[in-house]
C-alpha cells in the first residue's frame, strides 16, 4: 500500500502539461525495471523450486509441494492464491535408480528408471542383457520372445555417434559427416522396421517383453547433444523401464552384440500411491474499475522428471512469478484484475489450462489479454497475432512501452496463425482467447534441456529469465490499464499449401481429467 502511493504522489506531483498516463505509464515502467534489477527474486524462487522441490511429475508428491509453495510464496507478497483442484492422475514417486554393470567388468552406468516406472520390489536384480531381435514377422518375434526371460531387453538402436551434428559440422571432414548421416538414417529406418516387424506398437512391445518374462527394459532415448537423454514415461506395469545414457548404452550394446554376455545389476525404487488429486495454482489482485475484465499470466507448472524441469517449465514459472510479486507491488490497485494460472498436466496434454477454460466460462469470456511462456530460459524473441486482427493495435500500443533494448529483441509476426498446441495458450485460443506466447530464443533447448536429464538450474540464463519478467510485468500493466477492451476478431487463416483448404481455427478441446491409467 505504502509504496504505490508514494507511486501515485509522484505523478501528481508531475507538471500538468505532461500528458498524466504518458507519465503514469513511464513511471510505472522506470520503477518495474529497477525493482527486476535491483531487487531479483528469481535466483531465491529458481533455488527453492528447482533445486529444494526438484521436478513436478503430475500426479507426484513433489508437484502437490510446488502448488502448495506457489500459495505460500503468494501469500507472503499479499497475492490472494489457491489451488483449484480439476482431476486426479497415477500418484507415483521416484526413489533410487542404481544401475550398474558387472560382467565382463565392473563399470557404474548412467541411467534412470522412466517416469511411473515399476520399481524392483527393494531388491537388486542382476541379469544378463539381450538385444531385440531384427526378426522377419510377428510370428518370428512370437517365436523368438521365450528367449528374454530372466534378461534385462534392450529396445533401443545403438547411436553411431554421441557427438552432436554441430560438432561434426565444425571438425568433420564435409566427406565424413555426409558418410556418418547417411548410415545414421538408414540405422535409424532399419530399427524402426525392427519395431514394426514385431508387429507390436511400443507400448504393446514393452508388455509382451514383460509378460515373456524379462526383468526390466533398457531403453537409450539420445536427445541429439553431448550428455542429453530424453526421459518419458514407462510402458511396463511389471518390471523396471530404464534409460541408459548414449555412451554405457553404446558400451552394453557393443559388448551384447560381440557375444561377451555383459551383466548389469538394477536397483529402481518408487512408490504407487493410488489416485492423487492434480490442480492449477492460481493468484490474483483484484481490478479496482474493472474487476470482471482479466488480464493473465500463464505458464505450466508440471514437469518430466529426467532432471529438474529447470526451463521446462520452471524459467516460465519463475517469469510470471517475478512479474507478479513486482505488479502487486508497482501497481496494487489495477484497473483490471490481473491474474496468474500455474498449470498441471501441460506435459499430458494441455490438461489442467483446458480445464480451467471448461471450469471459468465466465472468466475466459472477459480475459482481455494472456500471455504464456514455455520454450526455455531465452529471452523473448518472437511474437505473434495468434491470428486475432487487431492484435497489431494493442500489442503494438503495449510493446511501445518495453524499452527498446527489450522490445527490439523481438521479432513481431501480425495477425500471425493461431498455432499449434505448443503450450497452454492455445487452451485459451481455442476458446477465442487473445492468448500470446512469448518465444524464447534457443539456447539449444530442444536438444539440450527440453523434457531431459540435463534440464537443471545451471542451464537457467538469469539475465534472459530476468527480461523476460520485466516484459511480462510492462505488457500486464498496459493491457491492464488499456481504455480499450481488446477485439477477438479472427483473421481470416492464410490457405494451408498441403490441403489448399482456408486454415482452420483450433476446436476447443476438453482435458483428460483422470489419467495415468490402462
Ligand atoms: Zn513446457
Amino acid at each position: 500500500m505504502k509504496k504505490i502511493k508514494c507511486l501515485l504522489l509522484l505523478v501528481l506531483l508531475l507538471p500538468a502539461a505532461v500528458g498524466f498516463s504518458q507519465s503514469k505509464d513511464s513511471l510505472i515502467v522506470a520503477a518495474i525495471i529497477k525493482e527486476a534489477n535491483e531487487n531479483s527474486q528469481l535466483e531465491k524462487l529458481g533455488h527453492e523450486l528447482i533445486d529444494g522441490i526438484g521436478p513436478r511429475l503430475t500426479g507426484t508428491p513433489q508437484m502437490k509441494q510446488a502448488h502448495d509453495w506457489a500459495v505460500a510464496k503468494y501469500g507472503s507478497w499479499g497475492i490472494e492464491a489457491r489451488n483449484e483442484k480439476w482431476g486426479e492422475w497415477r500418484g507415483w514417486e521416484r526413489g533410487v535408480t542404481h544401475i550398474d554393470m558387472v560382467y565382463p567388468r565392473v563399470k557404474s552406468l548412467e541411467g534412470m528408471q522412466l517416469a511411473w516406472s515399476p520399481g524392483t520390489g527393494g531388491k537388486t536384480i542382476t541379469a544378463e542383457t539381450i538385444i531385440l531381435a531384427d526378426v522377419a514377422d510377428s510370428l518370428a518375434f512370437q517365436q523368438w520372445l521365450p528367449a528374454v526371460k530372466g534378461k534385462f531387453v534392450m529396445i533401443s538402436m545403438c547411436q553411431p555417434t554421441g557427438r552432436p551434428d554441430y560438432n561434426w559440422e565444425e571438425f568433420g571432414l564435409k566427406e565424413s559427416v555426409e558418410k556418418m548421416k547417411k548410415e545414421r538414417t538408414a540405422q535409424t529406418e532399419a530399427w524402426r522396421k525392427r519395431i514394426s516387424k514385431t508387429g507390436l506398437t511400443n507400448k504393446d512391445l514393452a508388455r509382451a517383453l514383460e509378460k515373456a518374462g524379462a526383468v526390466g527394459i533398457v531403453a537409450s532415448n539420445w536427445s541429439s547433444g553431448f550428455g542429453v537423454n530424453k526421459i518419458f514415461g514407462a510402458n511396463t506395469t511389471k518390471i523396471p523401464t530404464v534409460d541408459i545414457a548414449l555412451e554405457d548404452y553404446g558400451l552394453l550394446y557393443r559388448l551384447t552384440e560381440s557375444g561377451s554376455k555383459p551383466k548389469i545389476s538394477v536397483r529402481a525404487d518408487s512408490k504407487e500411491l493410488g489416485m492423487a488429486p492434480t490442480f492449477n495454482t492460481v493468484a490474483e489482485i483484484k481490478g479496482t474499475e474493472k474487476p470482471g475484465e482479466y488480464v493473465m499470466l500463464s505458464a505450466h507448472f508440471d514437469s518430466w522428471d529426467g532432471a529438474t524441469g529447470a526451463t521446462d517449465n520452471g524459467t516460465g514459472t519463475l517469469v510470471m512469478m517475478e512479474a507478479m510479486r513486482i505488479l502487486k507491488k508497482l501497481y496494487p490497485n489495477p484497473k483490471r484484475t490481473i491474474l496468474v494460472g500455474h498449470w498441471g498436466s501441460e506435459e499430458q496434454g494441455l490438461n489442467g489450462s483446458r480445464a480451467f477454460v471448461e471450469d471459468h466460462p465466465e472468466i475466459v469470456s472477459n480475459i482481455q489479454a494472456l500471455f504464456n511462456q514455455d520454450n526455455g530460459t531465452g529471452r523473448v524473441v518472437n511474437m505473434a497475432g495468434q491470428g486475432f486482427l487487431h492484435a497489431y493495435d494493442y500489442l503494438g500500443r503495449w510493446l511501445a512501452r518495453v524499452p527498446s533494448s527489450i522490445r527490439g529483441n523481438i521479432e513481431t509476426r501480425f495477425p500471425g496463425s493461431p498455432g499449434g498446441g505448443g503450450s497452454d495458450y492455445a487452451s485459451f485460443v481455442a476458446a477465442g482467447v487473445p492468448a500470446f506466447s512469448l518465444s524464447s530464443n534457443s539456447w539449444l533447448y530442444g536438444s539440450y534441456t527440453w523434457h531431459t536429464n540435463r534440464d537443471t538450474y545451471d542451464k537457467i540464463v538469469f539475465d534472459d529469465v530476468r527480461s523476460n519478467a520485466i516484459l511480462t510485468a510492462i505488457l500486464i500493466y498496459m493491457a491492464c490499464e488499456d481504455p480499450e477492451k481488446t477485439s477477438r476478431e479472427k483473421a481470416v487463416l492464410p490457405v494451408s499449401p498441403r490441403t489448399g483448404e482456408p486454415g482452420r481455427w483450433p476446436e476447443k478441446r476438453s482435458p483428460t481429467r483422470k489419467g495415468g491409467v490402462d
